[in-house]
């Protein structure tokens, strides 16, 4: 079946899908320079390999997913303007962390009786 630019434009997108498919699912661009170096050169077909690849459900449920925007602290220049605290159940307590972000310097400690203390004053009232 060789593809043909004269071919009805139904024709051409079905061509064009299966050598999509035949391929790996190319990429628009890759299949262009595919067709390109195979001695077609129009303009309507650079559209058509757009339309079927935007189209394509395989290519379409195997996308890459955009990267998510990075998300962080602010970024602390003196000491203790940016303090990081994070709590995490071990046996019977807790166990706390502080980061100091100016000086990337971080401590564990058990702080249990820190913790449980507000607790139960505020479950009193
Ligand atoms: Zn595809």
């Amino acid at each position: 079946m060789p593809f043909d630019v004269t071919d009805q434009p139904g024709e051409q997108w079905k061509k064009i899908a299966k050598l999509h498919k035949q391929f790996a699912h190319l990429s628009s661009e890759r299949l262009i320079k595919l067709i390109r170096n195979a001695g077609i050169i129009d303009k309507s077909v650079g559209d058509i390999v757009d339309d079927v690849t935007t189209s394509c459900d395989v290519c379409k449920r195997f996308k890459k997913a955009p990267p998510r925007p990075a998300v962080g602290f602010p970024l602390a220049t003196v000491f203790n303007e940016t303090v990081v605290l994070d709590l995490k159940v071990f046996r019977s307590g807790y166990v706390g962390v502080c980061a100091l972000l100016a000086c990337r310097s971080s401590y564990l400690s058990h702080v249990a009786s820190m913790i449980q203390a507000p607790a139960i004053q505020r479950q009193s009232k």
